[in-house]
């Protein structure tokens, strides 16, 4: 951390200043200018995360060196972590397809709606049972219902199921049923929500909020991190932007900005990164070109009567025919779905 003063800073400031920075373990290197005066300090600096040193009246300005987040960044390990769901790795060489409907909106439709994806290559199952709507009057989701079809799909099927958790309440409950936690995006800054997950040690997918940075993003995956759990695997979903011809703006530079920061996977949602059926398939296939660790794409038997995320849920057979343009390009890059 570099601490710049103000000018003419009277030495009883710089000598409170300096024995706080001690008080906290950590060495102040002081380097006296014609002008100013910059103090150096040495050692983890994140200790003083809880400082306000800018409420110091000596002190202009204050520049991060370290990043804020530890467990979640490459310096704190530099390979590949793999995070394991059922029988699959999220992180290595193949890359992982999760697939289903938005809603788990009934047994048989969510049965069908499984049989197809896993015929057209899809290794993991999604459907949400707690859904987080805009509106109070949309369908909300089968709740613990829709858990219980999650987990027949998962026997019947075998592939392992992720779904959304909304609620520090619901974590038990759906830590019984599913083998992934997804945290969606209005919950990304749910910090209790992320400590509750954090004491389990079952998988979190968990996805970009709709105006998160990527550094608030890895801070939130932190909480999952520092409370034990080290299976993360962010999601980018789209955020927030001006433009309004797509629902969100899919932020793919991400992906190789992920591999640089951190060692966590990372996969990419074109579903609702684009909220349009037409442009996920070139996105899928950009985000895997990109080095995507896996995709999350929204399929229904029959999207026009879905009852969540229609217009962005492609037909089995679409997906299918997108399942073997990325292996194509899986295939390119040295890796395989
Ligand atoms: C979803 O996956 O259906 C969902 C609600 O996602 P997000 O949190 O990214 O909006
Ligand atoms: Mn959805």
């Amino acid at each position: 951390m570099i601490i710049v003063l103000k000018p003419k800073t009277k030495s009883k400031d710089l000598k409170h200043l300096i024995s706080k920075i001690k008080e906290y373990k950590l060495i102040p290197h002081i380097s006296k200018g014609k002008e100013r005066t910059i103090i150096g300090v040495i050692g983890d600096e994140r200790v003083l995360q809880t400082v306000s040193l800018e409420s110091f009246s000596c002190v202009e300005k204050v520049m991060q060196i370290l990043k804020p987040y530890k467990l979640a960044s490459k310096d704190f390990k530099s390979t590949p972590t793999l995070v394991k769901v059922g029988d699959y790795f999220i992180g290595g060489k193949q890359v992982i397809l999760i697939a289903g409907p938005c809603s788990v909106e009934g047994r048989e439709k969510f049965l069908k709606a499984a049989k197809m994806v896993k015929e057209a290559g899809a290794h993991i199952l999604r459907g949400g049972a707690f859904k987080p709507r805009t509106s109070p009057y949309s369908f909300q989701g089968l709740g613990e219902e829709g858990l219980k079809i999650l987990a027949e799909a998962r026997d019947i099927f075998n592939m392992p199921v992720v779904t959304e958790v909304l609620d520090t309440r619901h974590v038990e409950l759906v830590n019984r049923y599913a083998d992934m936690f997804q945290i969606g995006a209005r919950n990304m800054q749910n910090f209790e929500l992320l400590k509750e997950v954090g004491k389990t040690n079952k998988p979190v997918l968990l996805k970009r909020g709709l105006m998160a940075t990527v550094e608030e993003w890895l801070m939130s995956a932190e909480y999952i991190l520092s409370n034990g759990n080290m299976n993360v695997v962010l999601c980018e979903r789209g955020i927030r932007t001006f433009e309004k011809a797509t629902r969100n703006t899919l932020d793919l530079s991400t992906v190789p900005l992920i591999k640089e920061l951190s060692h966590l996977p990372i996969i990419i949602d074109p579903s609702h990164g684009t909220g349009k059926k037409k442009l996920i398939p070139a996105m899928a296939r950009a985000a895997v070109a990109a080095g995507a660790d896996g995709l999350t794409i929204e399929v229904h038997p029959n999207p026009a009567e879905a009852l969540s995320d229609g217009d962005q849920s492609l037909l089995p057979s679409e997906y299918s025919k997108l399942v073997k343009e990325v292996e194509k390009i899986a295939k390119a890059i040295d890796r395989k779905i």
